[in-house]
């Protein structure tokens, strides 16, 4: 049970209900312990800009001691606990933010297609209740090519596409790496199958361009190299009229974790220390110009602004 995949999921509940029962009462090892919010989307102002906050779901992640090189089970814990959250789980939110500005719909990341874990996958209900028209969105924003930012493009088994008719912007850095043949070789066995499905699916798109740098990507919005985490990993900034807010993507992945301690090394991240100084100097920029944050695996609704707190920062996130 405590290994149980969406199929055994699907199998066990399809059983239940063969057998006339709620399925319901067959709880499975990985049931969601964390509520999802009240209400799934939470929509805010960036000066004429309108930001809607789009909850997909959770990873309730199993601790694990090589998941941050420098820090030990127990500290992991207790920083969980620290930001107010359970210690049994490393809490891992999906926020996608969908941005409406200059007339054009843009979503920054596509959520996980509901590919990643069973306890996520809710992004297109929530934002058809947000009242967002997934057929109208203009462009869409890739920060980097892990799956839970990239496999809401694609459907399951099928790899269609599902936005076809949006512009998908990604850094050439992030594309080339991922589209190398060579790179399937160099990747640990758990991203290998990762790489296969992008080189399958992403150069038969036509609809991908990669930008190189930090250019404005849609109306007052520009990427911002953010490496590390993923070598082409990217920020978006985004500025209307005096204000401004900083979709961080996974510049500083889980908060409780990293923003508290911005030296711990996560397993996530692909080169460490280059990640380590990306997040450092994105949230002194973000302190210095006195500006608002969000971040994808940031508690719901995913944004807050930035202190600094001892050797390390604190974040305060608004509530939904
Ligand atoms: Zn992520």
């Amino acid at each position: 049970m405590l290994n149980m995949s969406r199929r055994d999921f699907v199998v066990s509940t399809g059983l239940a209900a063969a057998l006339g029962l709620n399925a319901r009462l067959v709880t499975p090892a990985f049931a969601q312990k964390t509520p999802d919010p009240a209400k799934p989307f939470t929509t805010y102002k960036v000066g004429s800009a309108e930001v809607t906050a789009i909850y997909d779901g959770i990873w309730e992640k199993a601790h694990d001691p090589a998941f941050i090189a420098n820090a030990s089970v127990e500290d992991v814990k207790a920083a969980m606990v620290k930001a107010g959250l359970p210690a049994d789980f490393v809490s891992i939110p999906f926020t996608v933010a969908v941005v409406k500005t200059g007339g054009k719909t843009i979503l920054c990341d596509s959520g996980t297609g509901g590919q990643v874990q069973p306890t996520a996958g809710k992004l297109a209900a929530n934002m058809k209740a947000a009242g967002i028209d997934a057929g109208k969105v203009d462009t869409i924003l890739i920060s980097h090519f892990h799956p839970d930012h990239i496999f809401g493009l694609m459907e399951k088994d099928t790899n269609k596409p599902v936005y076809p008719n949006a512009e998908i912007i990604v850094s050439d850095v992030e594309y080339k790496f991922w589209t190398d043949p060579a790179v399937i070789d160099k990747l640990p066995e758990a991203r290998k199958g990762l790489a296969r499905r992008i080189q399958a699916v992403f150069p038969t798109w036509k609809n991908i361009r990669q930008v190189s740098g930090e250019p404005e990507v849609a109306p007052g919005i520009r990427f911002v190299s953010a490496p590390g985490h993923t070598p082409g990993h990217r920020a978006f900034h985004l500025s209307s009229g005096s204000s401004q807010l900083m979709i961080s993507n996974d510049t500083a992945y889980v908060p409780a974790l990293v923003v508290a301690n911005p030296g711990w090394h996560g397993a996530y991240d692909q080169d460490a220390p280059t990640a380590e100084a990306s997040r450092r100097k994105l949230l002194d920029r973000v302190i210095a110009d006195k500006i608002m944050i969000c971040g994808y695996h940031f508690p719901f609704p995913g944004a807050g602004t930035i202190a600094k707190d001892g050797t390390g920062y604190a974040l305060t996130v608004m509530k939904s």
